[in-house]
């Protein structure tokens, strides 16, 4: 057998989803065991830092889970050992030539693989690709390189980045990353979908009235609102995790569970979905104000974002899937920041029971107590569904109640982070969670027309406050569609 050796360099080392995500992922993943016997980490930044700097910083990130507190200090000695830094420029041949050289001495004339982790702004990706696939790839093992999101602004400047990058790679080298798809909940939704015979008999139009993808964080830009002022929260969120779980969610039986046949899935689903109207979406921007003594900030208040802008904090959409299974039935979206509470959830909402005796009965407060199933995807996971009981006691008292399966009840043990799932589906060669070129052209086309259509026609987005649940403007979109989001019964 021949001897194999991984090496894995961090472009962008020096950066804040590095440290806060990547360098903990790997050291999980080392602690798990989960990593080659004979691996090595790299970072690389232009930053100017020596082995012992990053290992520093690196350690200042690292933490062990709750129930793995046994030989944490050891395990993260023995993992810092192995991390390495480069100095370079991203665009620098030159530079990364001298990496090579660095990752040959480690590799000792084994048979190496590479993998590159891209931690860095989008405008320097290219770059960094031409480099690292010109000058450091291997000579004898597998490259991979993930990419992080953003994937371009639209259909042509997405399609313009694949163009690059695919001068220097093969789409099975590229790992396009929506750590979304990284998440326990979102990984569950097949198996809950497809391994129970309860649900997926009621997948479908017949029994389905409406599915909502909900994502909402409780703070603002806070100053970091540069990078995202000029994408937004539908190029942020929307166009990638929520149709991304949409696409999982909607799509047909796939062949197998193979990566291909699980994307081929995904597309078909995408492509039969009309691009998004501007009448079937609803902006908004969150404006401060004071509450309790305190006061919180407007998105145009952090420093980083001009005082003019447009550009929207929140926003809620209706879509629809033209094929047999879904017709008619809206999927909502809705997405936004500064909001009253911090989450992400799957909402179904099943159809009205037909002839419903207890209705018939027992008066109109079951008209809107249909079945509900969640998923919460974050925070404290839990799949619950909701249903019609009967109060105990003597009467005939009806009641909404949950099934409720709650994660830290259920497993106690903590959940991986998505991006440790997602590292070692990459080392793995595993692409079934990572975003296929032709799933991204076809996102893209979806809400190209109607980001394009808001930018030009500079539509204002509507002022919530800050904490607050949102742009009313968000329930007449729903009540157009006869939607009521959230929770039917009025908590939300
Ligand atoms: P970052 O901290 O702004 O940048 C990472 C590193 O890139 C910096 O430490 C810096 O290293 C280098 N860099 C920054 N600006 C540069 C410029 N204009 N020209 C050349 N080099 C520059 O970014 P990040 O937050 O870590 O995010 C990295 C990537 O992940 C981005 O594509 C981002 O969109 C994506 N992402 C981030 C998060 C997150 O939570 N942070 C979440 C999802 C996706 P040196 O100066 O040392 O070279």
């Amino acid at each position: 057998k021949v001897e194999s050796t991984l090496s894995i360099t961090v472009v962008g080392a020096s950066g804040d989803l590095a440290k806060k995500k990547i360098f903990p992922a790997l050291f999980a993943l080392f602690y798990e065991d989960c990593l080659p016997e004979d691996f090595n980490v790299f970072g690389y930044a232009r930053s100017n830092m020596n082995d012992n700097e990053l290992r520093d910083m690196i350690s200042r990130t690292l933490t062990c889970r709750i129930d793995k507190r046994e030989n944490c200090e050891d395990k993260m000695d023995q993992f810092l050992k192995r991390c390495f830094y480069h100095s370079g420029q991203y665009n620098s041949e030159e530079h990364f030539a001298e990496l090579d050289k660095k990752l040959k001495e480690k590799e000792a004339g084994k048979l190496s693989n590479r993998l590159y982790y891209l931690s860095i702004p989008p405008n320097i990706f290219v770059d960094a690709v031409r480099c690292a696939s010109l000058r450091a790839s291997s000579a004898n093992g597998w490259t991979r390189v993930i990419v992080e999101k953003p994937f371009g602004r639209d259909s042509e400047s997405s399609g313009e980045l694949t163009r690059c990058l695919k001068q220097y790679l093969s789409e099975d080298q590229i790992f396009r990353i929506d750590h979304y798809l990284g998440k326990e909940l979102v990984e569950n939704l097949s198996v809950l979908r497809f391994s129970n015979l309860v649900f997926e008999p009621l997948w479908s139009r017949d029994y389905i009235r409406n599915v909502q993808f909900i994502f909402s964080e409780d703070f603002g830009t806070e100053g970091r609102g540069g990078y995202f002022d000029n994408y937004g929260i539908i190029r942020d969120i929307m166009q990638n995790h929520l149709l991304q779980i949409l696409a999982l969610f909607a799509m047909e039986t796939p062949v197998s569970l193979d990566a291909e046949d699980i994307r081929n899935e995904k597309v078909k689903v995408l492509r039969s979905m009309r691009p998004l109207q501007l009448e079937d979406v609803i902006i908004g921007q969150y404006k401060g104000h004071s509450k309790g003594g305190r006061s919180f900030p407007a998105y145009v208040d952090d420093p980083t974002v001009p005082k003019d802008s447009l550009t929207p904090t929140f926003a809620a959409a209706a879509l629809f899937i033209h094929n047999a299974r879904w017709d008619g039935v809206p999927f909502l979206m809705k997405a936004g920041k500064a909001l009253h509470t911090k989450r992400a959830e799957i909402r179904v909402q099943f159809r009205h029971v037909p002839g419903n005796l207890y209705k018939r009965n027992f008066g109109t407060d079951l008209d809107k107590a249909t079945n509900e199933l969640v998923l919460r995807v974050q925070p404290d996971e839990a799949i619950y569904l909701k249903i019609n009981n009967k109060v105990p006691g003597l009467g005939m008292r009806l009641d909404r109640s949950d099934l409720n399966l709650l994660y830290r009840a259920r497993y106690p043990r903590e959940i991986p982070d998505a991006y440790e799932r997602l590292l070692l589906d990459a080392i793995e060669g595993e692409r079934r969670l990572f975003i296929r070129s032709d799933e991204l052209d076809a996102a893209w086309g979806l809400f190209t027309p109607l980001l394009k259509e808001v930018e030009e026609k500079k539509i204002v987005p509507e002022l919530y406050p800050y904490g607050s649940r949102g742009p009313v403007g968000a329930h007449y979109l729903a009540a157009k569609y006869n939607v009521r989001w959230g929770d039917l019964s009025g908590e939300d």
